[in-house]
């Protein structure tokens, strides 16, 4: 049986095509979201170079903020189910997920592959991707190329400022002070993890924690979030599509 899930973010547009429910057939990513050409063009992508037909699968579901744009699917999920159906599938004894997207930040308990209770920031984009896409814009750098430059710091420079726009500004002081841009790089992720561990106050973090989304694949976040939540953190390897292969697993269920 094939299943597919289409995952419509906020930043980005992600599919993936299951077979059983469990093996990756082919996989998509589009650099757009919501409110865009993606969700005409995701399906066309993600069949291209397959001799898979859109006749061959046997059911499409969506989630992520955009999931009822998406005419094509069968059945949507919210991104909390998506999110948590695709890490338990992939990782066992999941205690705690930590999706940080391009628009939220969500942190959600984790027991018996179920969903107990969760956390999330979907009020400001301090902690979220879009904190670092914006700062990535100010160094005239993609986002994927954050992490090979904090790589480099060896002084962190310490960013105060909690609120987005503001810390743009700090970053170009910074920057005008002559501080080097490893330092500040690392100083951003650095404010990211504290942001994001503040937001987990509220809710005990267990061990096994795995985190999800597309910040995840930044591996100084990830190192300062270890520090800040005295924690070791799992980043599956297709972080990123977590949601749509919980879309694409939970449509395969409900067939089967
Ligand atoms: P959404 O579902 O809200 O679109 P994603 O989970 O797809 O969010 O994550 C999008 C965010 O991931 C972007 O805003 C960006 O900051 C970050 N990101 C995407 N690709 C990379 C990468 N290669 N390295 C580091 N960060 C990335």
């Amino acid at each position: 049986m094939l299943s597919i899930g289409i995952d419509i973010g906020s930043t980005q547009t992600k599919g993936v095509i299951l077979r059983n429910g469990k093996d990756i057939v082919k996989k998509s990513l589009l650099k757009v979201g919501t409110g865009t050409s993606s969700s005409k063009k995701i399906l066309d992508t993600l069949l291209k170079n397959t001799d898979i037909t859109l006749g061959d699968i046997d059911v499409i579901v969506s989630t992520g903020y955009g999931r009822k744009t998406f005419e094509q699917a069968k059945m949507q999920l919210s991104e909390l189910s998506a999110h948590s159906l695709g890490v338990c599938n992939s990782i066992e004894n999941v205690g705690t997920i930590i999706d940080i997207g391009g628009q939220d930040v969500k942190i959600m308990d984790i027991s018996n592959n179920k969903l107990q209770n969760f956390v999330m920031n979907d009020k400001c984009a301090a902690g979220t991707g879009r904190f670092l896409d914006m700062m990535a814009r100010v160094f005239e750098l993609d986002v994927s190329e954050l992490e090979g430059v904090a790589k480099r710091s060896k002084e962190v420079v310490t960013i105060s400022s909690i609120c987005t726009v503001f810390a743009e500004s700090e970053v170009i002081s910074h920057l005008s002070n002559g501080c080097k841009i490893e330092d500040i790089c690392s100083g951003l992720h650095h404010s990211v993890a504290k942001r994001v561990a503040s937001l987990s106050g509220r809710l005990e973090i267990e061990d096994n924690v795995v985190m999800s989304g597309g910040v995840a694949k930044n591996g100084d976040v990830v190192k300062w979030l270890e520090k800040e939540l005295n924690k070791k953190i799992i980043v599956p390897k297709d972080c990123e599509f977590m949601g749509s292969i919980g879309a694409a697993v939970y449509g395969f269920s409900k067939m089967r």
